[in-house]
């Protein structure tokens, strides 16, 4: 492919809405475009390196058994009033009515569609287990688009789904897509590491993301280093060290003025805020309750919310607040609050504390002094903070690091939240009726381009794993002019070509230093300078994008192909 007949525009300049790497470099080289916020065209170079993953992606898939299939990203909305998630998917999900006032969605992702068409066809035992998949445009109304492909209101996922007679064969199907994942990953040259995650509204089941570790990544993930465990920091947990706090003296009220936050009331008491217990008021599903945490942390939303097996935990308004405590915001406490039969849940690293600090629920006062079991009501306690850094490993007790990740997949036991809804039944062998048992498996194969490229690139542009890059090469032709030297150019692209190695070369009347910027900004693997002054010294120049200037080669035009396709391997 000629550069002259190629749709490439590369930008010297970021892009003003670009936060991260990887998407100032995405628009610059040309990979992407913006139409609008969270949409985005693929350029043919980038059409070119999404098929590449899309390719591994199906391979990986192909090879594990899942079937590919197709199916309508126009979902009726019957599908979605099925299992209830109309309504749940709230303002996330792309709405729409036809000309005859059927109401659809444009699907966000395709459990219930799936499972519909499952049903429809699948009927005995001896149909399962069943994979299938598809490669295709979900739409999400997402509340802060962002970040190029990595969160966009319209992206490419692959979603996958498996059904099994039972929860061992549930299991088998799980792995499978698992250990695909790994090979997907790695064979698109991503560091991606599985983590375990929350399930989210499918409360305790079985699911782990796939994030590639990034500083740009959206989501926190503890890891240890010693034995492996890694989570999301949604579903992190840690290992408690004893309390051994000292008996107490009674508790006593203290007029803290004007000292709401714990860092206020930990100067005024000249205290550190570990010392202190933090207490939210949320509303979960409607009703108030009492959350403690020791001042130095934070409350772990995702956490609570599972642990209270709510729908919805959302932080108390200041009327809320007021009526449940007696007093305004910043005081709250869990010793005698106004609304008496309030629940107060404390996070288990607070079992046995005394002569800690706490809100007094009244107005401009504190109350020292105090022995959580003596002085309150804890209606119970539970792992309810977001985990941080140097917290012990939950399965060796090492202390934990905290990284950053994209996350790039997801696999996830659903049991039968969708056969149930949708009856998706099966006869066993004896002829009884048995409810199919899911999975579902997602890749964000757009955003797994982006992670590519967030992980792997320097100050002068991209630097793409062979296996995913627009072009493996590409050729600056310095004197496109010169027939002769043109001609080396061509006959050196027809003979990688014959190697199964694309090509682009760059024939543009343009000065050297330009052609190599924009080679090095769009990442080409092996950069090959064929030009009249080299030609004459004895040859073209080799260089991969990932070695430095000191590794470039002048090899012979009769040993280049051999010598290109070798540093490509
Ligand atoms: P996130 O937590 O990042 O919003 P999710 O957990 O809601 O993602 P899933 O439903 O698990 O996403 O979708 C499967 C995969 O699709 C994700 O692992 C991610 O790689 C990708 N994905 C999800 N939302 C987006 C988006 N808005 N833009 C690009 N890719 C996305
Ligand atoms: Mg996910």
């Amino acid at each position: 492919m000629k550069w002259t007949k190629s749709l490439i525009q590369t930008l010297r300049e970021d892009p003003g809405d670009a936060e991260i790497d990887s998407h100032k470099l995405l628009v610059r080289a040309s990979i992407i475009k913006k139409l609008a916020g969270g949409l985005y065209t693929f350029l043919p170079l980038g059409m070119r390196a999404l098929r590449k993953v899309e390719r591994i992606v199906r391979e990986e898939m192909d090879a594990a058994g899942a079937q590919e299939l197709l199916m309508p990203i126009l979902q009726p909305a019957e599908l979605w009033k099925t299992t209830g998630r109309w309504d749940a998917m709230g303002a996330n999900m792309f709405r729409l009515r036809d000309r005859a006032e059927h109401e659809a969605a444009l699907g966000p992702t395709a459990e219930e569609e799936v499972t519909d068409l499952v049903k429809s066809i699948v009927s005995s035992y001896r149909q399962l287990p069943l994979i299938v998949y598809q490669i295709q445009t979900k739409f999400r109304d997402e509340t802060r688009p962002r970040f190029g492909l990595m969160r966009s209101k319209e992206f490419i996922m692959k979603d996958a789904y498996s059904f099994d007679v039972d929860a061992e064969g549930a299991d088998r199907s799980y792995w499978l897509m698992y250990h695909a994942y790994e090979r997907i990953f790695a064979r698109c040259g991503l560091k991606a590491t599985p983590v375990q995650a929350d399930g989210g509204d499918m409360g305790d089941s079985m699911t782990h993301e796939f994030h590639a570790l990034a500083d740009a990544g959206e989501d926190g993930i503890a890891s240890c280093p010693k034995c492996g465990y890694a989570a999301n920091l949604e579903r992190a947990e840690r290992r408690l060290a004893d309390r051994a706090d000292a008996e107490c003296p009674a508790a006593e009220s203290v007029p803290t003025p004007n000292a709401r936050t714990i860092e206020e009331v930990a100067a005024f008491f000249g205290r550190e805020p570990s010392a202190f217990v933090k207490t939210l008021v949320y509303v979960a599903d409607g009703k108030p309750v009492m959350i403690c945490v020791p001042g130095d942390r934070d409350v772990n939303e995702v956490k609570v919310k599972r642990f209270l097996g709510a729908k919805a935990v959302v932080l108390a308004d200041a009327r809320t607040v007021e009526a449940v405590t007696g007093a305004p915001v910043g005081f709250a406490g869990p010793v005698r609050p106004a609304q008496a039969d309030v629940p107060v849940y404390a996070d288990a690293s607070l079992k046995g504390a005394r002569g800690v600090i706490v809100g007094a629920n009244a107005a401009d006062a504190h109350l020292k002094n105090v022995d959580l079991a003596r002085d309150a009501a804890i209606t119970d306690y539970a792992d309810l903070i977001i985990c941080g850094a140097g917290d012990l490993c939950p399965t060796c007790g090492q202390p934990m690091e905290l990284k950053r990740g994209i996350e790039v997949g997801q696999v996830f036991k659903l049991g039968t939240k969708y056969t149930d809804a949708f009856n998706a039944v099966y006869k066993t062998d004896k002829l009884e009726s048995r409810t199919m048992i899911m999975g579902c498996y997602g890749v964000g194969v757009s955003r797994t381009l982006q992670a590519v490229v967030e992980q792997s690139h320097d100050k002068d542009g991209i630097i793409w794993p062979a296996a995913v890059a627009p072009f493996a090469v590409c050729i600056c032709l310095l004197d496109p002019d010169r027939a002769e030297v043109a001609q080396v150019a061509t006959d050196l692209e027809t003979a990688l070509e014959t190697k199964g190695i694309d090509v682009l070369v760059d024939d543009r009347a343009e000065r050297p230093g330009v052609k190599f910027k924009d080679a090095d900004l769009i990442g080409f693997p092996v950069r090959v300078v064929v030009g009249a002054k080299g030609l004459a010294n004895g040859g073209v120049e080799v260089k991969r994008r990932c070695d430095d200037k000191s590794k470039m080669r002048i090899v012979p035009v009769a040993e280049a192909a051999e010598a290109i396709a070798a540093a490509l391997a």
